[in-house]
């Protein structure tokens, strides 16, 4: 059986560092905020070229609390109308709702999944006070044509990283390219931490400190709440691995993009169409074919032996959750979630795996 993913094999290479970690951090006895964390927000704002890291509980928190620190700000107010693709993981969601604010669907280009700029200047109202812009599957968006749509009328425009670390568009990588933007290393991400995790990347300092204060209950000193704040901490040992794993980043984006390469080059079906590559800007969180009868696709190549998902198979307007949206129709996104398909593209991939999943998927 080729797996999708195995965690465990995937930190196998970092286990006795994670290891060493442990040991220092058990010595240490300082569990919450303490220097891995400090560390890490250092390292991990170095390697998106911002000025400011903010480490927080997981991904889906960090874009609450950037949403949350505007609205301290004054730049958003509850009920502003966020644009958001309708193609989104249900976190990008989750938090627009979470905080107020009202999330506008708009629907993706299906070559790149991601926001289409011409739909998007159709959604905008007098209301509209944001893009939320997801580089979905590791791919950044569209982002001359969105920083243009943002900067004509006068938004916010924010990353939802936390597919593509490491992603770079003109020189500048995913976390470096809106006003914040957020990141989630959740163990499968292809930065991911043994647990949960995330952080958010900004070059605005008054930004940064609001949101260091709110992912500590609001806190600037120790018992005085200058906000209503939240606990969505970086935990410290999660920390101390990333830590460990960040300075891997760029090898595990670029053995991901080999193995996309080779699926790019080699898969040749008619009934299957492959990801747009573009090689800098894409790092392969997921190496997604679309299909028509996709679940045929999907039994036809577990039966050979080759595990893969579906991401995702219901769109957030079908979500039980948000059940007012149920009679609206997004027929690209619906197409894409009765369509899409991910291979495995785990950096430890073989080339014989590969090259088994070719020729499994050729022959169909
Ligand atoms: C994983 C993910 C999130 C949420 O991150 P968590 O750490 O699981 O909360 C948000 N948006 C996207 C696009 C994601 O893939």
């Amino acid at each position: 059986m080729i797996e999708f993913l195995n965690l465990k094999s995937l930190n196998a290479p970092y286990e006795k560092q994670f290891h060493q970690k442990f040991e220092q951090f058990l010595s240490a006895g300082y569990y919450i905020l303490g220097q891995e964390v400090q560390q890490f927000e250092t390292n991990y704002a170095d390697y998106c070229g911002t000025t400011h890291a903010i480490g927080t509980g997981n991904g889906l928190d960090a874009i609450r609390l950037i949403l949350e620190a505007y609205k301290i700000l004054g730049k958003l107010q509850s009920g502003d109308e966020i644009i958001v693709p309708a193609n989104t993981y249900i976190a990008t969601i989750l938090a627009i709702s979470q905080a107020g604010l009202k999330p506008v669907l708009v629907e993706p280009d299906i070559k790149t999944y991601n926001l289409d700029a011409e739909r998007v200047l159709e959604k905008l109202s007098s209301k509209t006070k944001a893009i939320l812009a997801v580089h979905l599957y590791g791919l950044i968006s569209d982002w001359d044509a969105l920083s243009d749509i943002a900067q004509k009328h006068d938004l916010l425009l924010i990353e939802d990283a936390a597919q593509a670390h490491g992603a770079v568009w003109r020189n500048k990588k995913a976390g470096n390219l809106g006003d914040a933007a957020a990141f989630s290393f959740y163990p499968t991400k292809n930065l991911g931490a043994l647990g949960d995790a995330g952080a958010v990347t900004t070059n605005d300092s008054e930004l940064a400190d609001i949101i260091k204060e709110l992912r500590n209950y609001g806190q600037q000193q120790k018992y005085i709440s200058r906000y209503k704040g939240f606990n969505s901490r970086l935990d410290e040992i999660q920390a101390a691995f990333l830590n460990v794993k960040l300075p891997s980043l760029d090898n595990i984006n670029n053995k991901r993009r080999n193995i996309a390469a080779k699926y790019l080059e080699h898969i040749n079906h008619p009934e299957i169409i492959l990801p747009i590559f573009n090689t800098q800007a894409h790092v392969f969180h997921q190496f997604t074919i679309r299909t028509k009868q996709r679940d045929k696709l999907k039994t036809y190549l577990s039966d050979n032996g080759i595990q893969t998902l579906v991401h995702y198979p219901v769109p957030p307007h079908k979500q039980p959750a948000y059940s007012e949206w149920q009679h609206e129709s997004f027929p690209v996104t619906e197409q894409i979630h009765r369509e899409i398909l991910s291979l495995p593209v785990r950096e430890n991939l073989k080339d014989d795996e590969i090259f088994y999943i070719i020729d499994k998927i050729n022959r169909y």
